[in-house]
């Protein structure tokens, strides 16, 4: 293991880490930073959430800036706002002692002008969201063309959030000699088709397995009737007293229910989801980090921006779409060599998830039982009996009143005396379990169970078993997710009932419009991409576009300032299948449409995403001049949402 010190980093960088605390280099900084200091080299890094990628390439931005230059030298790109703020706060930490050197972040939801006239300024290295970016490169406002490193932060995340095109557009733009760097926590395989494109005999370091959880954590899951998961979430929080975790929901309506659901039951919980003014949000991550928050119930989006180190658990309220984003929420806990526990909550006819994740992580999930409420006032009362023992005690304060108590507890013994202290801070807990069900599902020994409970017998079963296993499964596959739709339909969860609105818009291709740059537009302002798009149709020079109904008001606000050559786009319902509903909600269907298997298997995010392939050759004809024309999104709603 090198020292900082050994890997050629200038001395006014090594002050400013002395400052941090920064004693060593992670394995990751230790490989790269050598790298990128000594070579012009194309490079991809791979490695876990957490492991300091932040500083193995904002340590190099920094060195090599001219200060002497004025103009934008470094780009990094970053998926959300969030991510873009701390990445450009880390390197300006890093750059504390570093004189001329300037780092700007530039996101959407922001005012544009402020960030135009900092820019305006000079700054050398820019932090960015693809989509402001490219915003601010079709006003002529950000200028690229002296490039000489691009660093592509979380680009998984970025193509799973939509921003192909967009990366496209900044990569064609930034000089042919630049440094593409690549760093991520997982390889998919969009993006081996940017590296083909984009990058030149890159070197390639990678730090543990990729594409595997962080070898410390271990996954653990539970299997829970639906109406049951919030109870047994509750009983897993209450048999950890000392649980410090993020509890993953799928949606933002769902994120805030069961946050609202905790608080209200009296645990120490928030919600953070995209809802929120980044203010609020602001406000929530720095509570949590302060852990004055136990338990942070998020969005994937929202919780990408957050950087904890010690979390004790990651929840699972629900498996996320992919094993992608699986891997980084349990790489959110186990770091820094400690251990972590992620938790999984499943219904029944998830078996098969668990098993596509094994073979996916190549790791071995465990099954536990929900804990019998006895097993929960145990460790509740242990904990007690805990903090009592080890409590200062500020005899000083505490005498003078100590004759008067006495007094008044004279007649108690000892045992007596003991109860009845105890059942002041636990009666909660007891009454709360005295007569408590056991949630565990009562196995009914069907083939899909009975393969579950044989494996639970052998522990150390190899992934592979489960990977061959995969085939059986898909076959089932179908059947389950049939069903899930039939019996679950009062399920919150259940996909079956999304409403979608249409809406035409006139602009199209000769516009610059696209599927996915309408799609990543509508995320960024929404801030959540967990919208589900129904059929999107490009036409020349117009599109038809299908929304999730729920969303429909503020994609109808995303579009009011959204403007083409300064014309503005028109939003509009497309048909009159579409009505108003009582207004809060905007626009819903009368009914749900009677074909959406093909555009959705209740699985994929982006229903469009199949769809707007076939759309493919008019976005690789569109031409530069093109480009300069098409959307820009400084919508009303962005100033709103940060003036909040
Ligand atoms: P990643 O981008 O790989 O997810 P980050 O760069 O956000 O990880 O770093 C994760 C955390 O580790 C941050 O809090 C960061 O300040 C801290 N960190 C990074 N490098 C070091 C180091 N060498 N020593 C101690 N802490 C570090
Ligand atoms: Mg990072």
């Amino acid at each position: 293991m090198k020292t900082f010190n050994e890997l050629g980093i200038r001395e006014d960088i090594l002050r400013s880490l002395e400052d941090l605390d920064f004693v060593r280099p992670t394995p990751i900084q230790e490989r790269v930073i050598p790298i990128l200091l000594a070579d012009h080299a194309d490079a991809i890094a791979l490695a876990q959430s957490g492991t300091g990628k932040t500083a193995a390439f904002g340590i190099p931005l920094l060195q090599s800036a001219d200060a002497g230059s004025q103009q934008t030298q470094a780009l990094v790109l970053c998926p959300t706002r969030e991510l873009c703020l701390q990445v450009a706060n880390d390197i300006a930490a890093y750059g504390k002692y570093v004189e001329r050197v300037k780092v700007l972040a530039v996101y959407g939801g922001a005012n544009i002008e402020t960030q135009i006239s900092a820019l305006r300024k000079g700054v050398q290295i820019v932090v960015a969201t693809p989509g402001r970016l490219n915003d601010l490169m079709r006003r002529g406002r950000v200028d690229i063309s002296a490039i000489n490193t691009v660093v592509l932060d979380e680009a998984d995340e970025m193509l799973q959030m939509g921003f192909q095109e967009e990366l496209n557009a900044i990569l064609a733009e930034t000089p042919a000699d630049k440094n593409t760097l690549l760093f991520s926590a997982t390889m998919p395989h969009e993006l081996k088709a940017i590296i083909g494109r984009y990058m030149t005999d890159p070197v390639q370091v990678t730090i543990g397995r990729r594409n595997a959880g962080a070898e410390n954590v271990s996954h653990q899951y539970y299997v829970v009737q639906a109406k049951d998961r919030y109870p047994a979430l509750k009983r897993i929080v209450d048999v950890n007293p000392d649980i410090y975790s993020i509890i993953f929901c799928r949606t933002r309506q769902e994120t805030q229910e069961i946050a609202d659901k905790l608080i209200q039951d009296g645990y120490n919980a928030e919600a953070l989801h995209g809802d929120l003014s980044q203010v609020q949000r602001d406000t929530v991550m720095n509570k949590f980090r302060r852990r004055n928050t136990q338990l942070l119930v998020a969005t994937d989006v929202a919780a990408r921006g957050l950087d904890v180190d010690d979390l004790t658990h990651v929840i699972n309220y629900n498996l996320p779409d992919d094993s992608v984003n699986y891997t980084h929420r349990s790489g959110r806990t186990g770091r820094a060599g400690k251990t972590g526990i992620s938790i999984i909550l499943i219904h029944m006819r998830e078996y098969h998830r668990i098993r596509e994740l094994e073979s996916k992580l190549k790791k071995s999930f465990s099954k536990h039982a929900i804990p019998m409420g006895a097993e929960i006032c145990e460790k509740q009362l242990m904990k007690l009996i805990g903090t009592m023992k080890n409590i200062d005690v500020d005899n000083r304060q505490i005498d003078p009143f100590l004759p008067a108590v006495m007094e008044s507890l004279k007649k108690l013994d000892r045992e007596e005396l003991v109860k009845r202290f105890v059942s002041v801070e636990f009666n909660r807990f007891l009454d709360y379990y005295r007569n408590a069900p056991d949630l565990n599902v009562v196995e009914r020994k069907n083939r899909q169970e009975n393969r579950a409970d044989r494996e639970e017998k052998k522990p150390g079963r190899k992934a592979r078993d489960a990977y061959d296993r995969k085939k059986q499964d898909s076959e089932s596959k179908v059947v389950f997710e049939g069903k899930k739709r039939r019996d679950e339909s009062g399920d919150a969860y259940s996909e079956s009932s999304t409403a979608y609105s249409r809406f035409k818009i006139n602009a199209g291709k000769k516009d610059g419009a696209s599927p996915s740059r309408l799609m990543a537009e509508i995320n960024e302002i929404v801030g959540d991409r967990r919208i589900r798009f129904g059929k999107i149709d490009v036409l020349n020079n117009e599109t038809i576009l299908e929304v999730e109904s729920r969303f429909a008001k503020k994609v109808l606000e995303a579009f009011q300032d959204v403007m083409i050559d300064d014309e503005p786009v028109v939003i509009e319902p497309a048909n009159d299948e579409v009505i108003r509903d009582s207004g809060k909600r905007g626009f819903r269907r009368k009914k749900p449409p009677a074909d959406r298997s093909g555009g959705n298997d209740g699985r994929q995010p982006y229903m469009g995403r199949k769809r707007f392939d076939g759309n493919s050759a008019g976005r690789g004809k569109m031409s530069k001049a093109k480009r300069s024309k098409p959307m820009r999104g400084a919508s009303k709603n962005r100033r709103r949402k940060q003036s909040l």
